[in-house]
């Protein structure tokens, strides 16, 4: 999955994902990243999530709603992310997936479970040097 969230010039926020799907997988099957909540969402008075990962669990439990939602509740992109991947693992622990999170300031982060190290790229005309960039974060 690609999964993009941008903040306009206007402040309004995006956040959209494009999947190629799980692999074998069945004919009309849907997955997590055309569903609103599962594979993103976004509001402007809060900030954005997207999630990748095995959409099949993941989906069960909107981890971008839930990430939003924590943000709006005053949590850190970090953490927000963070709620995403726990409560997913509350219920299962074979799973792989990861969720990024930005606020509408434009702070983010990631939490990922299942991989090592979940990879990212940030670009950001604020920043002085305005590069796009590769960061990375460790899984839980
Ligand atoms: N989440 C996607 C799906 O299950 C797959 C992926 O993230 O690569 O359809």
């Amino acid at each position: 999955t690609i999964g993009m969230i941008a903040i306009d010039v206007e402040s309004n926020i995006h956040a959209a994902t494009s999947t190629n799907g799980a692999r074998h997988k069945i004919p009309g099957r849907v997955g997590d990243s055309p569903i609103p909540g599962a594979g993103a969402y976004a509001d402007n008075e809060v900030g954005a999530a997207v999630a990748t990962g095995d959409g099949d669990i993941m989906m069960r439990f909107l981890p971008s709603l839930l990430a939003v939602e924590a943000m709006r509740q005053g949590k850190s992109p970090a953490a927000a992310a963070e709620v995403g991947i726990r409560r997913i693992l509350k219920h299962y622990k074979e799973f792989m997936g990861a969720v990024i999170a930005v606020d509408r300031l434009g702070n983010y982060a990631a939490a990922c479970y299942g991989l090592k190290e979940f990879p990212f790229v940030v670009s950001s005309p604020a920043k002085p040097d305005n590069q796009t960039r590769l960061e990375k974060v460790k899984c839980i």
